[in-house]
């Protein structure tokens, strides 16, 4: 999986390490100074993730919790994300992560003790609100959890702050680690989903649809809140029925009314991010619709469009026996 591994001296000393290099024991590691030595410092196509990921383990340094943007979660509540990896072993066509960094190589931080003081220092901040606090905004929260071991850790963080909420974002299936743990009412694993065809054309190396509901019915039954991001909503012919077809599944593997929430948004890119989509993927479906600058300087489809798509996956929702209080609107 791996071509290399770095590891900083400053954790050098920590189980975690002995772990993943017993995981990979094939693969060379190399002790560093500091991540921010070789990480990024020079330019590495984002594509040279399918011959060519080395992984890195260190600290994070600076801020490592921060405030989410506006329309990041459920309205009326403060959110926050912290951030305890860089890139993803997935690669979903329109991902953000194109050309954000450097380097699509792979970053684990691991001084969890330390996000864990940031965030009960925000909690201390709300006294007297539900403080959301997201994982994943530059990774995929379970993907590599049963190498990193971080969620027994942050379950009793969270556990001894229930006002507080964590959600744990992925598109995995990889819930091995989590069904170990009891569950907590105030840690949500949130699972983004597509029909399955648009897995297969642009969520390259993910899970199948049907693997992921199997995961999402295992942690319900074992009373894990469970929650659905249907984003990105992406276009297509007979988007209606594929889209019916996907909430009759939902409807098989799951107890819709049970869910946490279920957010929707509308496939969107930074300019940056569409230039690198162009770039690395020029056949991709994707590119096939109409986009637009859009009033947040993000691309997007025109403005009526999506709202429409958003009104129609709405309808198919409530069709299928989602309360309308548990929908939000996603980036909109
Ligand atoms: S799962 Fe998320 S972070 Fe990973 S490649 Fe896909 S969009 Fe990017």
């Amino acid at each position: 999986m791996f071509s290399r591994i770095f590891v900083e001296k400053s954790v050098g000393h920590l189980p975690q390490i002995s772990v993943i290099k017993e995981r990979f024991s094939n693969t060379p590691v190399t002790e560093i100074d500091a991540i921010e030595d070789i990480f990024g410092r020079v330019k590495k196509p984002y594509l040279q993730k399918r011959s060519n990921l080395q992984l890195f383990l260190g600290k994070k340094k600076g801020t490592l919790v921060k405030e989410a943007p506006d329309a990041y979660g459920l309205a009326g509540e403060p959110h926050y994300y912290f951030i305890h990896a860089y890139n993803c072993i997935y690669e979903c066509e329109y991902c953000y992560l194109q050309g954000y960094f450097q380097s699509p190589d792979i970053v684990l931080f691991l001084n969890h003790d330390e996000i864990a003081i940031e965030i009960e220092s925000v909690i201390k901040r709300h006294p007297d609100q539900t403080v959301w606090f997201h994982a994943g905004e530059f990774s995929d929260s379970l993907a590599l959890s049963h190498l990193t071991g971080e969620l027994p850790f942050y379950f009793e963080l969270f556990k001894r702050n229930p006002q507080a909420k964590l959600e744990l974002r992925t598109k995995s299936a990889n819930i091995k680690e989590l069904k170990k743990l009891s569950a907590l009412e105030n840690v949500i694993t949130s699972f983004s989903l597509s029909p399955q065809n648009r897995i297969k054309a642009t969520d390259l190396k993910t899970p199948s649809l049907k693997h992921r509901l199997s995961a999402m019915r295992e942690l319900q039954n074992l009373g894990h809140p469970v929650a659905i991001h249907l984003d990105p909503i992406i276009h297509e012919d007979n988007f209606l029925e594929t889209y019916k077809g996907l909430f009759d599944e939902l409807n098989e593997y799951l107890d819709l009314t049970s869910l946490a929430y279920v957010s929707m948004g509308v496939v969107r890119f930074t300019s940056k991010v569409f230039h690198q989509v162009k770039k690395n993927y020029p056949h991709s479906e994707l590119l096939a619709a109409e986009f637009h600058s859009s009033f947040d300087g993000k691309v997007r489809y025109p403005r009526p469009f999506r709202l429409w798509l958003l009104g129609k996956i709405k309808q198919l929702a409530l069709q299928s026996g989602l309360r309308e209080e548990q929908i939000y609107l996603c980036m909109e």
